[in-house]
């Protein structure tokens, strides 16, 4: 391979006129990283490697050098474009469209805006969209059902399905306890099979069948009650499987006998249960709704001892020691210390269980932060990290709170930096963070908490420190999107920035940033009626 690569450098050199600039598009499917395009820019148009293109678009290229005619089929349809020829042949019909096509070293590259057109859009039944700035060519399509998920939970596993509005759907169950529910007007971007090793949930198949999608729920051998029911905000269709509920007998370790157990059968199922939900369940709240067959459960933060849990992460730590600072302490080194003062407030209150996911100088790796939080059940995530920027000017707090997009380009920046030790982690080291962050990430169920807790830090921040406000920011934060609860970052301050720094280097300062966040918190547990 390497042999070849010289001549290859010297064919792209010498095929490439001087002003034509070879690069690649991003292409994303449902919001995920599918994979890139060669483009060929040529007098001020671009134009995408047609074979390339085909393939992550899922269709083929037939490609006649000699005859000039090229064939794109997907889909089960068809679209000829001949070189030098204005005039394309849309499932037969002839449509003009302007420099269509053009052949760059044997290759049919063909033109960005035909992807983008309407003839497009007609012919294969989804649009594509291309954002000039990020170089990203997605499908958005007709696909209405986008994703499903499970999580896992002591008493019931959660059976989520994402969609991109709030479809009708009808439940069913077989004698064999086998449970499906068909989405109508459900158009999946491809199958999904997960399999779930909880004991309760089996496994979860999604499937398309003409116009309905359908979900399949395997039983495991502790598969109980059934309830399913519509949340928006976004849209996403529910079904919450309770755990069943072993009789002591049965039981092998000889534990201490459990409470009168659920029904030691599963829900009797006499043929089909039909379960037809009542339109739009207006569901703020992540409360079940009972339906017909089903049966309400606890929400997760009204079970337990009433204490909710908040888990504090400081960011980085060991050997990954954070951003560049212009003098003093290191960025791990901040994030701890506000850490710690912000454990002792918080854990003064009653009405909280609190833990951190490292409280001594040691590198923990993302990942690993979620799955504390997580097996800590917590209620609440907060990140704590300190800013960089090339520009010494650049000062000022931030919060963050858990998003697919970011919102603006310098937040992009900020989450791509704080992700990056993905590539310090050992073994499952990405080397495309980019593929990570751009992994669909609609399964955060929690962006509007998220964004309330995030608003009201941000207000304590400013009443409270000396930084300034850059305001309340989104993007797509790794150790946030792990979290099945709420979560914020808080960049305290600039490290590049010599006031920033000098206040992060006092103690006092940093007092008063932890205090801060323990303000926005206790507002946060009022307004949601924590204690
Ligand atoms: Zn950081």
């Amino acid at each position: 391979m390497l042999k070849r690569l010289p001549l290859l450098f010297l064919l792209a050199a010498l095929c490439v006129p001087a002003q034509a600039r070879v690069d690649q598009v991003t292409y994303m499917k449902n919001g995920a990283y599918a994979g890139k395009i060669g483009t060929y820019a040529l007098a001020g148009a671009s134009y995408l490697d047609s074979r390339q293109a085909a393939k992550l678009l899922g269709g083929k290229i037939y490609w006649a050098p000699v005859s000039g005619k090229l064939t794109l089929q997907m889909k089960g349809k068809t679209v000829v474009f001949y070189m030098k020829s204005e005039s394309v042949l849309v499932n037969g019909e002839s449509v003009t469209f302007p420099n269509p096509m053009i052949v760059r070293g044997g290759k049919a590259f063909l033109a960005l805006d035909f992807f983008t057109s309407k003839h497009f859009a007609d012919a294969f039944g989804f649009r594509l969209d291309f954002n000039p700035e990020t170089s990203v060519l997605a499908a958005s399509r007709e696909v209405t059902v986008t994703s499903v998920n499970y999580f896992s939970h002591p008493d019931k596993t959660r059976v989520v399905v994402y969609m991109e509005e709030p479809l009708e759907f009808q439940a069913s169950q077989k004698e064999n306890n086998l449970y499906s529910v068909n989405i109508f007007g459900g158009v999946i971007a491809r199958e999904e099979r997960l399999s779930v090793p909880d004991g309760v949930v089996r496994g979860i198949d999604l499937l398309q069948e003409n116009k309905t999608a359908r979900l399949v729920i395997s039983p495991g051998e502790n598969f109980g009650k059934v309830s399913a029911f519509r949340l928006s905000d976004p849209d996403r269709l529910v079904i919450d499987v309770s755990k069943l509920v072993v009789p002591v007998s049965q039981s092998i370790t000889g534990d201490a006998p459990a409470e009168p157990s659920a029904p030691a059968a599963p829900p009797a199922a006499e043929g089909v249960t039909v379960i037809t939900p009542s339109a739009g369940i207006p569901a703020p709240a992540e409360q079940p709704v009972p339906t017909a067959g089903g049966m309400a459960l606890p929400d997760k933060l009204q079970t337990g001892s009433g204490r909710k849990k908040i888990v504090i992460d400081p960011g980085h730590g060991g050997k990954d020691p954070g951003g560049q600072k212009l003098f003093g302490l290191k960025e791990k080194e901040i994030n701890l210390s506000v850490a710690k003062a912000l454990y002792d407030l918080l854990k003064g209150e009653e009405a909280f269980d609190v833990m951190m996911t490292r409280d001594t100088d040691e590198f923990i790796p993302l990942a690993d932060r979620s799955v504390i939080a997580n097996n800590f059940k917590a209620d609440m995530f907060i990140s704590i990290h300190a800013n960089a920027a090339r520009n010494r000017a650049e000062k000022g707090f931030e919060i963050y709170f858990m998003s697919e997009k970011a919102s603006d380009p310098w937040a992009a920046e900020v989450a791509d930096f704080e992700n990056s030790v993905i590539g310090l982690e050992d073994g499952g080291g990405q080397s495309d963070p980019a593929a990570l962050l751009l992994h669909s990430m609609a399964r955060n169920e929690y962006l509007n908490e998220g964004s309330q807790l995030a608003g009201l830090v941000s207000a304590e921040m400013e009443k409270r420190t000396p930084f300034v406000s850059r305001g309340v920011k989104q993007a797509a934060f790794y150790v946030l999107r792990g979290t099945y609860s709420p979560g914020i970052l808080v960049e305290v301050g600039f490290m590049t920035n010599s006031s920033d720094q000098k206040h992060m280097n006092n103690k006092a300062t940093r007092e008063k940033v932890a205090n801060a966040i323990y303000r926005g918190v206790m507002k946060y547990a009022e307004m949601k009626k924590w204690k």
